[in-house]
């Protein structure tokens, strides 16, 4: 292999896939923590590329944790996030 390959999804997580204005919305009205953070997007959201997995995975576990009913993750799977 050599670095020229484009990247492609092999499979995408719900959890990690949940526009972050959905995800605030959520936390807004169920009065999840992250709706109190100064700065919540960067609780979501890696801007620049991590150094491997496990810095990502917080960020996908704070938005798991907002989901609160079975129609919360209805709400979020109507919502994913764009492909880059
Ligand atoms: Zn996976």
């Amino acid at each position: 292999m050599n670095g020229a390959l484009p990247l492609i999804d092999l499979h995408r997580h719900l959890e990690g896939s949940i526009r972050t204005s959905t995800v605030l919305e959520i936390a807004r009205r169920t009065g999840h923590p992250l709706a109190s953070l100064a700065d919540p997007r960067a609780a979501l959201v890696a801007d620049e590329p991590l150094p491997g997995l496990l810095p990502y995975l917080p960020k996908v576990d704070v938005a798991e944790s907002a989901q609160t009913t079975e129609q919360d993750w209805a709400r979020s799977a109507q919502s994913p996030r764009e492909s880059r």
